[in-house]
């Protein structure tokens, strides 16, 4: 995509501290870090979110992420990490090409869990929301 942040990375334009790469997707430092080591995986061709992905590019995309994640733990000692994507404007994706966090957590790091990103209760039982998701995508 030609006005694309992300795309320009993919292709060099824009440099980067790339940490890793394979044929389908990049790896690179996050500019901004929240914590050392904050890490970013795009795939090299334009998806906007995980839904956009082409199914070859999966494998690829999230076998970066495991191998930068290892990275990660071998140079920088994290206890765990936080892994994650900002799927859409309103969970707070800022930039619209797919891109895996990947957030090393240390001892102290004042972080929470994923538990905390949202609390908005449904009022119908897990059964309930299971039936809805079935009848839309298998139907009756
Ligand atoms: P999100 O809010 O999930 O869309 O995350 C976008 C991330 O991209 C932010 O954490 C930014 O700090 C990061 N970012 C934006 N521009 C660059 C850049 N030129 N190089 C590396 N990371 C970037
Ligand atoms: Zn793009």
């Amino acid at each position: 995509m030609v006005d694309c942040l992300f795309c320009k990375i993919a292709k060099k334009e824009i440099p980067v501290e790339v940490i890793c790469e394979n044929e389908e997707a990049l790896s690179f430092l996050d500019v901004n870090p929240f914590v050392l080591g904050h890490a970013l995986i795009i795939p090299k061709s334009h998806a906007e979110n995980i839904g956009d992905l082409r199914d070859e590019e999966v494998g690829p995309v999230f076998q970066t992420v495991k191998k930068v994640t290892g990275m990660l733990k071998k140079a920088l000692g994290p206890e765990g990490f936080t892994i994650g994507i900002n799927h859409g404007r309103i969970s707070g994706q800022s930039v619209p090409h797919l891109h895996i966090h990947v957030i090393p957590r240390y001892p102290g790091d004042g972080g929470g869990s994923i538990h905390s990103v949202v609390e908005n209760r449904p009022k119908e039982s897990v059964k309930e929301t299971r039936e809805k998701i079935i009848k839309a995508n298998y139907g009756n």
